[in-house]
């Protein structure tokens, strides 16, 4: 079976990146391990299309953050100790790239894509029979439990004027005016122009079904095995061989072990992090996804219930999950709101993918023809799915890029080159 390009991963990423090949005239082959389109990082993230972020998620700096990270019992961050020896190398790199100077170039760096996050999410929205109905357009809230937490971010988001968000600021009672059954919070900002998922993989699976319907196919492949023989690269899919000049590799956090099968070292680490749906109680309501930034987790009103997603977990991907966070988190969240019972079995785990320069690598990857990246989005891949896919399809095809490729570039990695 023979095609212009296979892109490998039906995450966010990955369908994006096809439906957008899939406009620009390219016949697509998109393939999964699992078959199925929004069943990884996608299907289990907190919903939000980010626009409002400026600042990349940074290191913590201050010896006071440090020390409580230390202590390892926060909400927010959690760690394996034995992983630190094997992860130091990544956290110096994630440390000294989170200095001011650095993280504003990195802000920089990522603006376009966040400026593009909203509209290029609403081009497949318009176009999808499903997608629309599982968004909310009213933002999302970042609440504070004391005063001066809260005066310190409105202080913040003033210093983002010249970015032109739409916010706003307000005490508790402001705050129960848009969320009645929230308290024990000083006040909240409101962040108005992100969109919110009701359900991130349904969304993702909708994206997916709309290239289907405009004639891609989507088929179960464990892309491993990857290879690249004359010019063509292949991937077995069941009985058969499926082969195109171009490959993408788009699976998320297991990015680097295909591109390590073929020779390349990628510094691609990963945030773990935790989900559990609760019920709601009779006669409540949770309307836009709220962050408790005071202790660091999410509660998002979504389609299976209130979905409490926790911070980040640094230990080994493939390791047993340790929830302790989902524990810490859900006792704090019992004090602000009135969460039902828990309604999954298991806590879902899943793993963002991140460089420790806080930038994807979108683009070409030297040392074999026809081979591109679109990975390690980390704690914004829902968000910057879909403009990742434009910025890529303009790439392969030869196009103006709509934004400048250069900071992504999977060649700023040295150890990239093909071993
Ligand atoms: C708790 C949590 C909360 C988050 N909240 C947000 C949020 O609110 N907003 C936001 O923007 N981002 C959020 N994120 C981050 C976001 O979920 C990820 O950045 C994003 O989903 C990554 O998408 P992806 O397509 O790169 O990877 P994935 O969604 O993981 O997709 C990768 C795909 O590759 C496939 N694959 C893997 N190996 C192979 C193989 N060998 N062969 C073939 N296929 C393979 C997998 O099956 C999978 O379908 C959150 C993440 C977590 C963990």
């Amino acid at each position: 079976m023979r095609y212009d390009v296979i892109v490998i991963g039906a995450g966010i990423v990955g369908v994006s990146v096809a439906l957008h090949l899939q406009a620009a005239g390219r016949s697509v082959i998109l393939v999964d391990k699992v078959g199925a389109a929004g069943t990884g990082t996608s299907y289990g993230n907190a919903g939000l299309v980010e626009r409002a972020s400026i600042i990349p998620y940074a290191f913590p700096r201050a010896l006071s953050e440090i020390i409580r990270y230390g202590l390892n019992r926060s909400a927010d961050a959690h760690y394996h100790a034995s992983f630190l020896p094997r992860i130091a190398p990544f956290l110096f790199s994630y440390w000294r790239n989170s200095s001011p100077l650095r993280l504003a170039e990195a802000a920089r760096d990522l603006l376009p894509l966040f400026e593009a996050s909203v509209s290029e999410h609403d081009a497949f929205l318009n176009d999808s029979p499903n997608a629309a109905a599982l968004f909310s357009r009213r933002g999302w809230i970042k609440a504070f439990h004391n005063g001066d937490a809260l005066a310190a971010a409105v202080s913040d988001a003033e210093a983002l004027a010249s970015f032109g968000l739409t916010w706003e600021a307000m005490d508790s009672n402001g705050l129960a005016q848009i969320e009645p059954y929230v308290r024990n919070m000083a006040g909240a900002i409101h962040w108005k122009d992100p969109i919110t998922a009701l359900d991130p993989g349904a969304v993702t699976a909708a994206y997916a079904d709309l290239f289907i319907l405009r004639g891609g196919s989507l088929k179960a492949a464990d892309a491993m095995g990857l290879r690249q023989e004359g010019t063509l690269w292949r991937v077995s899919a069941g009985n058969e061989v499926v082969c195109a000049r171009e490959a993408v590799v788009a699976a998320g956090p297991w990015s680097a072990d295909i591109l390590g099968r073929l020779g390349y070292r990628f510094p691609l680490a990963v945030k773990r992090g935790y989900h559990m749906h609760y019920s709601l109680e009779a006669g409540t309501t949770l309307t836009h996804p709220l962050l408790d930034a005071t202790t660091g987790y999410v509660l998002a009103p979504m389609a299976k219930g209130v979905r409490l997603t926790t911070g980040v977990e640094i230990a080994p991907r493939d390791a047993r999950p340790t929830p302790v966070q989902l524990d810490r988190a859900e006792a704090a969240a019992l004090r602000i709101f009135p969460l039902g019972k828990r309604v999954d079995p298991e806590p879902w785990m899943g793993f963002r993918p991140v460089f420790a320069d806080m930038r994807p690598a979108i683009g070409k990857i030297s040392g074999s023809d026809g081979l591109w990246a679109a990975f390690g989005h980390g704690h914004h891949g829902f968000t910057l799915g879909p403009a990742t896919g434009r910025l890529l399809a303009e790439m392969i095809c030869g196009r103006k890029p709509f934004v400048n490729p250069v900071p992504y570039s999977p060649t700023r990695f040295r150890g990239q080159v093909k071993s």
